[in-house]
């Protein structure tokens, strides 16, 4: 079958992104190095993203004035973060290439639309997600069968970085944690005994042709992605397999164009689950930059632009360090860390995010390992833990 003929956003035009962070940041820098002018639009004026971007439209992220000048600017436009307003990616179509597209975004930033439509794949995908129940009222708290305890109660939208979640024990719990999140909209999770916990990122294009990246294995502290590292240690060629088809099926399912990743719990049983999705690069995906023939960054820049898909083929086993800002901090006082140390180690390759303003919690940038095997990456992480003082 012949592939249907997709025109491509030709190297001197505009590429957009909704939204000035640090995955805007390193997409503007992707997307330069193909030759492409970017635009962002976001409403702070000083922003890792508008630090490299040609063009930063300052504006909320629901302004219709700001939408269409973004629109007017560029050939197509694509999110760093899955919060931005559906209906601006609606309004944004109408007049250039969106992706992902609205529907895509706002299946991944509503958690009971996310369950519904990961059941609803089950078929192909063949993984279901955690057993849940809404929470609405207090009522939906009366009848949570016993099977749901212990859980999670999580709220159905901007929770990220474990923000907006609370591990519950009892009905009584789970009230006192409604009412603490000021009654909105919930989602109850059963806790599940976790094994360890994976991450597929994927890619399809405008032509429905689509790739899947080596599995990563995260580790996450205080709700936060601590390490990704790939080959991941305790995944095993079969929960790969299951992961990486589970991913693409759920990818074609949903008819989205861009980088998308999907993240899995493995159980103490083997047994696959399927937690969330991003639409849009992500964090567990900050090793290709340096391990792959094609970023995740290069990736979304070839899917909006209705490219050929680049090659992931990994070359380098890698393990990959988030920065947070609290290594600025040594009590009272607030200092850089010893960068120049941390370059000396063989492999490292460090990536700053442009925001001189560290707090403890805040993703300030994070470093990669790359080594010609995994054991030598993972000392060169724990050298760099000693050198930057963080636990391991
Ligand atoms: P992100 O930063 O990935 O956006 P988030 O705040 O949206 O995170 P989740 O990914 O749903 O939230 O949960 C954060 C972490 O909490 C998970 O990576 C996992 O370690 C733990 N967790 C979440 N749900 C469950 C569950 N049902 N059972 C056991 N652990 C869980
Ligand atoms: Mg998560």
């Amino acid at each position: 079958m012949n592939k249907p003929f997709v025109p491509a956003a030709s190297p001197a035009t505009w590429l957009g992104v909704m939204g000035g962070g640090q995955l805007g940041r390193m997409f503007a820098q992707a997307a330069q190095a193909m030759g492409y002018q970017v635009a962002v639009l976001e409403p702070a004026d000083e922003c890792p993203a508008g630090q490299v971007a040609q063009h930063l439209v300052n504006a909320a992220y629901d302004d219709a004035a700001g939408l269409d000048a973004l629109a007017a600017q560029c050939v197509a436009v694509t999110t760093e973060f899955e919060n931005v307003p559906a209906d601006s990616l609606s309004r944004l179509a109408q007049r250039v290439f969106v992706a992902p597209d609205a529907h895509g975004v706002s299946v991944a930033q509503d958690r009971i639309a996310e369950k519904a439509f990961f059941v609803a794949c089950a078929s192909k995908s063949h993984v279901m997600p955690a057993p849940h129940k809404v929470i609405a009222s207090y009522e939906d708290i009366d009848a949570i069968g016993d099977d749901l305890l212990p859980g999670i109660l999580k709220t159905v939208r901007m929770g990220y970085d474990g923000k907006g979640q609370v591990r519950v024990r009892s009905r009584d719990d789970v009230r006192a944690a409604f009412d603490e999140m000021g009654q909105v909209t919930c989602l109850l999770e059963k806790m599940l005994p976790l094994a360890y916990e994976v991450s597929v990122l994927t890619a399809r294009g405008a032509d429905g042709e689509s790739v899947v990246y080596p599995i990563a294995e995260n580790v996450h502290r205080d709700g936060i992605l601590f390490t990704t590292t790939v080959p991941g240690p305790n995944v095993s060629a079969d929960s790969a397999l299951k992961a990486q088809n589970a991913a693409q099926a759920i990818v074609s399912e949903l008819g989205y164009v861009g980088v998308l990743c999907i993240e899995f719990f493995v159980l103490e049983d083997g047994t696959l689950v399927v937690n969330e999705m991003a639409p849009r690069p992500h964090n567990s995906g900050h090793y290709t930059m340096d391990a792959c023939v094609t970023s995740q960054f290069a990736q979304q820049v070839r899917a909006m632009a209705k490219l050929p898909l680049g090659d992931v083929r990994q070359h380098s086993p890698a393990v990959m360090l988030n920065i947070l800002g609290d290594i600025w901090f040594d009590g009272e006082s607030v200092s850089e860390p010893a960068w120049d140390d941390v370059l000396a180690l063989p492999g490292a390759c460090l990536h700053l995010y442009g925001k001189d303003d560290p707090r403890r919690g805040r993703k300030m940038g994070h470093v990669t390992f790359v080594a010609p095997t995994l054991a030598e990456a993972q000392a060169q992480l724990q050298a760099a833990c000693g050198i930057l003082g963080i636990p391991l």
